[in-house]
């Protein structure tokens, strides 16, 4: 089966690639030549998955899967959420996110944080989400090199290392959107 996977993050895809069987070839946008920032402009992480999925299945016609992801920082009354990416600004960089979140918690106790990953996949005129969460604690400073975004201030629940310090395989296999992944591997099966 063919499925395209609706990012050219590099990170994400390797990190999707890691939790598919062999059975499902992924296309990256680039690979079916979509080169567009494809708008993320709805309110919610679901709206925004399903934004993407549907711009490829509408324009380009294929089965496709999309995902969304935020950071909801509970002493923050779930900020960023929906707007993780643009957080510190529309030039959307991870370290000025970082030093934003950073800021705002200064002198917070409640570090706690949860990452979630929504999953739209459209699949022959169906669509059907999937949910992956993974909770744990905002530290205050940046740790570790792997990764992407918000992972190296990030540290599961149960782990004493950040996401940023994890190899690819292992923050996959725990990860929100590894846990979204598996639930689509298991309805694709
Ligand atoms: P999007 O789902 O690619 O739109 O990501 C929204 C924001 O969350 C961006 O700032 C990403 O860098 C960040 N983000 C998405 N997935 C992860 C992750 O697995 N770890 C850390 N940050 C992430």
């Amino acid at each position: 089966m063919q499925l395209v996977f609706a990012s050219n993050n590099q990170n994400k895809i390797k990190e999707v690639q890691l939790l598919l069987p062999e059975s499902i070839k992924v296309l990256s946008l680039e690979d079916i030549g979509c080169f567009e920032d494809i708008p993320e402009t709805a309110d919610t992480i679901e709206g925004n998955a399903i934004l993407k999925a549907d711009y490829v299945t509408q324009k380009f016609g294929y089965n496709c899967f999309a995902d969304d992801t935020g950071l909801e920082v509970a002493a923050l009354n779930g900020e960023p959420g929906v707007y993780s990416a643009r957080y510190a600004g529309e030039q959307k960089d991870a370290n000025d996110n970082m030093d934003k979140l950073l800021e705002n918690l200064k002198g917070k106790s409640n570090r706690s944080a949860q990452f979630k990953t929504v999953i739209a996949l459209n699949l022959n005129d169906t669509q059907i989400l999937f949910t992956g969460i993974i909770e744990g604690k905002i530290i205050t400073e940046k740790i570790g090199t792997n990764g992407f975004g918000y992972d190296p201030i990030f540290v599961a629940d149960g782990y004493d290392k950040t996401f940023a310090e994890l190899p690819i395989d292992e923050k996959s296999q725990i990860s929100h959107r590894g846990l979204a992944v598996k639930q689509l591997v298991a309805f694709l099966k």
